[in-house]
């Protein structure tokens, strides 16, 4: 077994970390403020290539895998959460036009994501559709050459600021089973019927775009769709599968910055007359901390680098992921601890990395859904 990351790998995991160090400090308090990230920086990062680099050359990526993408997002995560998440869903549901899509749809949209021209995002949550993906009710239906859509969906990544977007919906409601009724379809956000209303003042990750999405007779071609009609549900399954993996390493980065920040504020803070790194509490706290990092990123790495040789493992994905977001929320807590009263402080940077924590055990399939889809593999159903 080879623990190590390649040469190539260590210069692009040292080239996103250097990025981030200058672009993110300046603005990251901002950016979280006034719940934007500037399509400049977006701009920048895309040019100097760390959006999309799993993406096939052919279609103007890097070509490079999974892994890659995760060290981008490890090292963007550390320095900002909020950042590190809108970085991330510029190409959000783009897996699934490269496993799925036609030669044109790939030809036509993954270019304009590398190079930083577009954006997009994946809609599958809906008000009364959330770890229940398969009740999704929003309807697309065939009108001659045209899907028309109509529906609602709810926390959407980039819903207001995508170029476009892919509609996880209805197109075969009266089919027996409830995973054959779903499809995937592509919506240019400028078709008309297409309403975005972002989210403000959510608990954290603010820079990053989150919209609620109103779909009214929202006209498509019938080329617009992504893979096969009603086999939307296991195209989604094979989605999360990828993205779980990449998201695993939103934890680590984040748990990362957070031991970063306690680090420096346990070295220079004194109390009873010695720096707190002298407490041998301080110091068990610190190892603790370190070792749970280490722990999810050697299965985030795993698990992405199992994906890049072709070997897709439900099970250990959604480990990875359950553990990577646990791991972050239980890191960031004990950072912040050992902050004491200036950790609650929006003038400190841990506040802000305590407030992004929680997601992680949110989207992308919920800590309580990893759980159910591990011990599925293990036991069975029942
Ligand atoms: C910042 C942010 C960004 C997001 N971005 C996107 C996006 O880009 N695209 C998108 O489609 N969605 C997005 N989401 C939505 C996210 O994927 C959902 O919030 C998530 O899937 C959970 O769905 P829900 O919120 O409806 O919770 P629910 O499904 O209602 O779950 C509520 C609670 O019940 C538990 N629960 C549910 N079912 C079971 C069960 N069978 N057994 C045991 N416990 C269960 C859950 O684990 C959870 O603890 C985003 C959410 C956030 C917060």
């Amino acid at each position: 077994m080879d623990f190590d990351l390649s040469r190539e790998q260590m210069d692009i995991k040292k080239a996103a970390r250097e990025f981030a160090e200058k672009e993110f400090p300046k603005i990251a308090r901002e950016c979280e403020e006034k719940e934007e990230v500037p399509r400049d920086l977006l701009k920048k990062g895309a040019e100097l290539g760390f959006v999309g680099v799993f993406i096939p050359e052919a279609y103007g990526g890097a070509g490079l895998g999974f892994l890659e993408h995760a060290l981008i997002l490890e090292e963007f995560w550390r320095m900002d959460p909020g950042l590190g998440q809108q970085f991330c869903s510029l190409t959000f549901g783009s897996e699934e036009l490269i496993l799925f899509g036609t030669e044109e749809q790939k030809e036509k949209y993954l270019p304009r994501l590398t190079s930083g021209d577009a954006l997009m995002g994946f809609a599958i949550t809906e008000p009364d559709a959330g770890s229940d993906a398969a009740s999704a009710s929003t309807r697309a239906e065939l009108i001659g050459e045209s899907w028309v859509l109509n529906g609602n969906k709810v926390m959407i990544g980039n819903g207001s600021l995508a170029d476009f977007i892919l509609i996880f919906c209805l197109t075969d409601p009266d089919n027996p089973a409830k995973s054959h009724r779903h499809s995937v379809i592509l919506v240019e956000t400028n078709t008309p019927g297409y309403e975005a209303d972002k989210i403000l003042g959510k608990m954290g990750i603010r820079a990053a775009d989150t919209a609620n999405i109103f779909l009214s007779d929202v006209k498509v071609p019938k080329e617009n769709l992504i893979g096969e009609r009603g086999k939307g549900f296991y195209q989604l399954m094979a989605f999360f599968d990828r993205s779980r993996a990449y998201v695993s390493a939103h934890g680590v980065g984040l748990a990362q910055g957070a031991l970063d920040l306690a680090i420096k504020h346990v070295k220079s803070r004194v109390q009873f007359g010695q720096k707190l790194a002298a407490f041998q509490v301080t110091q068990f706290k610190i190892a603790e901390m370190a070792t749970k990092v280490e722990l999810a990123r050697t299965l985030t790495y795993r698990v992405c680098s199992m994906l890049d040789r072709g070997q897709v493992d439900s099970k250990l994905v959604a480990m990875a992921k359950w553990n990577a977001g646990r791991t972050a929320v239980e890191v960031v807590d004990e950072a912040l601890q050992l902050h004491g009263g200036y950790g609650y402080m929006n003038d400190h940077d841990i506040e802000r990395f305590y407030r992004a924590a929680k997601v992680l055990e949110i989207y992308e399939g919920t800590k309580e859904v990893e759980k159910i889809v591990i011990a599925r593999r293990i036991l069975g159903r029942f």
